[in-house]
């Protein structure tokens, strides 16, 4: 192994995300505008690229990778890069190989997922009502989602749950997907909506339901316990006594906790992103490429990039518009 990464703050770069392909079999209405275009094809990262790619950064310290998109599972021959991630997971150079999905795809995928070496999955599901799931995300059909993720769990797969809060949307399912959660051991992460790419006429303010409300509203039923666990990103776990399940809280807009950030996002066409919430990107495709058998420059640029990984991002919805917005969708970044 090289140097470590540290960044300007001291926080050390462990955690990479890897958005796999912009694509998606799904247009949620907070990520995607109905019309998407995707990047041409050419525009992407080979599998062989990726591999490079995240070889490089596990050399360099990266201990978690977490496969993302788009929707990961609809780029084509993923698996052979999972299975060949495998390899850095038998070494120990990799502690976890794991991937965030819509589900679409989990029953098709599971096993042979779990046979790669990935022991643990989240699958984005942000409500349990048919009719709401075809609304929210569009082209999806929830029957095929509920299939998938107990594909996941008889292939031994832990599932965890993300849920987008969404004002007047899942408000008052809060306590079905708890129960829902409870019930099949699953647990549950919600999510506050970020301002992040033209999501066409869709009102950002207007989906934003803060986790402090949807806290204060679980604690009218349950008795919500906050654990030490930290995983260095902006999530924050708590424990219901009643059902003792865990409960995470993602909250990039009523509170963040950049101090003690640890990851980067790598795109699907190369550009690694220091911030997800912050424009400022660094090109590693013309470093990889230009060099095809040597990893110095595709390493150089690396620590430049991690040099000026910000100290934070600025979303701020308080002034009752989506302030600190980026421009790029979370697709194309890897949520
Ligand atoms: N397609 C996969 C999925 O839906 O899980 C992986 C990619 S998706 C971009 C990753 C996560 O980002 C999902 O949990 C999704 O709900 C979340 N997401 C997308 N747009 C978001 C936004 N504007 N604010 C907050 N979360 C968002
Ligand atoms: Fe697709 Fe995931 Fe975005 Fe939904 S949130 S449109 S499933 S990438």
């Amino acid at each position: 192994m090289t140097t470590p990464l540290i960044d300007p703050f001291e926080r050390a770069i462990k955690y990479l995300r890897i958005s796999v392909t912009d694509r998606c079999d799904f247009r949620c209405v907070y990520c995607m505008a109905e019309n998407m275009t995707f990047l041409p094809k050419a525009e992407l990262l080979t599998l062989e690229e990726l591999d490079r790619m995240c070889t490089a950064f596990i050399r360099m310290g990266v201990e978690k990778l977490r496969i993302t998109g788009g929707e990961p599972l609809v780029r084509k021959g993923i698996m052979t890069f999972f299975e060949a991630m495998g390899r850095h997971l038998e070494t120990g150079a990799l502690k976890e190989l794991t991937f965030t999905t819509n589900g679409s795809q989990l029953a098709r995928f599971a096993r042979p997922l779990y046979d790669a070496g990935v022991r643990r999955v989240n699958v984005s599901l942000d409500t349990l009502d048919e009719e709401k799931f075809a609304r929210v995300t569009r082209w999806g059909r929830l029957p095929q989602v509920l299939d998938g993720i107990r594909a996941a769990q008889d292939a031994g797969l832990r599932v965890k749950i993300n849920a987008v809060a969404l004002r007047d949307f899942n408000e008052d399912e809060l306590f079905t997907l708890t129960e829902w959660c409870a019930r099949n051991d699953i647990d549950l992460t919600w999510i506050e909506v970020m301002p992040m790419g033209d999501i066409g006429n869709e009102d950002r303010v207007g989906q934003y339901w803060s986790l402090r409300d949807l806290r204060a509203r679980l604690e009218s039923r349950y008795t919500v316990v906050d654990t030490p666990e930290r995983t260095g990103g902006p999530a924050r776990y708590a424990r219901l006594e009643e059902t003792g399940q865990r409960i995470g809280f993602i909250t990039p807009l009523s509170h963040n906790f950049c101090e003690s950030c640890n990851r980067v996002r790598l795109t699907c066409t190369g550009q690694l992103f220091m911030c997800l919430g912050q424009e400022d990107m660094a090109d590693l495709r013309a470093p990889l490429r230009n060099n095809p058998a040597d990893d110095t420059a595709l390493e150089t640029a690396i620590r430049a990039a991690i040099d000026r990984k910000p100290k934070g991002h600025d979303f701020d919805y308080s002034r009752q518009r989506p302030d600190g917005q980026v421009s790029r969708h979370m697709s194309h970044t890897g949520g």
